[in-house]
């Protein structure tokens, strides 16, 4: 089954607003590919300039966080009503740096994922081992247990029109990238466990993306992978080498 290519960029906690613009701007045509999904996943700060900035380009806005409620007493949080207003389609959920840094555990990212999809906004939902678990050998549990908890609930309509992210911890920010058929055996497994969960034509429709490391010259040869489907790109999404990504 054809899957329509998705490459995102998550800025993480780089760009003002003025710099944001000026990334688009510098970006603009470097991206332009009508066979791929780009999506641009940016600081709440920059949600409103980035999606006036690319008003009428092939680029999707994204969100790197949220909170779960409406609105309410949650100083310091965004909502997804929120994000939807300002023209937001997706929403990163679960990446390593959250989990870690910010202590989100599986039962919050599950509420996230469920709130996501109630409001209309498209989940990327971030899985991935840590050097320790990838050296134990326990790797493949560990994202099993990830996916199977994070998914808790969701319907096999709504996988369909899931992103799932396989970002190993130890390739992120660090220059390593896991080879290309060692992500690709990740990403194997995590389509075989979506056929387990729900069904095949639900595992041959979810979108899977590699993250950690991608750059210009590695993209090609993961996204030549029949189960990468794509690429979460932090450090070079803040490039002229985004474009080569999205063209690789
Ligand atoms: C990420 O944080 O999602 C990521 C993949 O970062 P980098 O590309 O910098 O490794």
């Amino acid at each position: 089954m054809a899957r329509r290519r998705i490459i995102a960029g998550n800025w993480k906690m780089n760009m003002t607003p003025s710099e944001a613009v000026a990334l688009c701007g510098t970006l603009k045509d470097l991206v332009k590919n009508d066979a791929v999904d780009v999506v641009y996943c940016v600081p709440a700060i920059d949600i409103v300039p980035v999606v006036e900035a690319v008003k009428g380009s092939n680029v999707h806005v994204g969100a790197e966080n949220f909170y779960i409620e409406d609105k309410g007493a949650f100083t310091g949080e965004i909502s997804a009503p929120m994000l939807k207003d300002a023209g937001v389609e997706y929403i990163i959920i679960g990446h390593s740096e959250r989990r870690d840094i910010f202590g989100e555990n599986d039962v919050l990212i599950n509420s996230k994922v469920k709130k996501a999809f109630a409001s209309g906004l498209k989940p990327i939902l971030c899985c991935g081992e840590s050097l320790a678990l990838r050296k134990a050998g326990t790797y493949k549990e560990w994202i099993t247990r990830q996916i199977t908890w994070d998914l808790d609930g969701i319907t096999a309509d709504q996988v369909k029109e899931l992103v799932i992210a396989y970002e190993p911890i130890w390739a992120i920010g660090t220059g390593e990238t896991a080879s290309a058929d060692q992500a690709e055996e990740v990403c194997g497994l995590i389509r075989e466990l979506i056929a387990k969960l729900y069904d095949q034509a639900t595992a041959d429709a979810v979108r899977i993306q590699y993250g950690g490391s991608m750059n210009a010259g590695n993209a090609a040869e993961l996204l030549s992978k029949p189960n990468i489907d794509g690429g979460l790109i932090g450090g070079a999404s803040l490039k002229p080498d985004f474009g080569k990504i999205v063209n690789a």
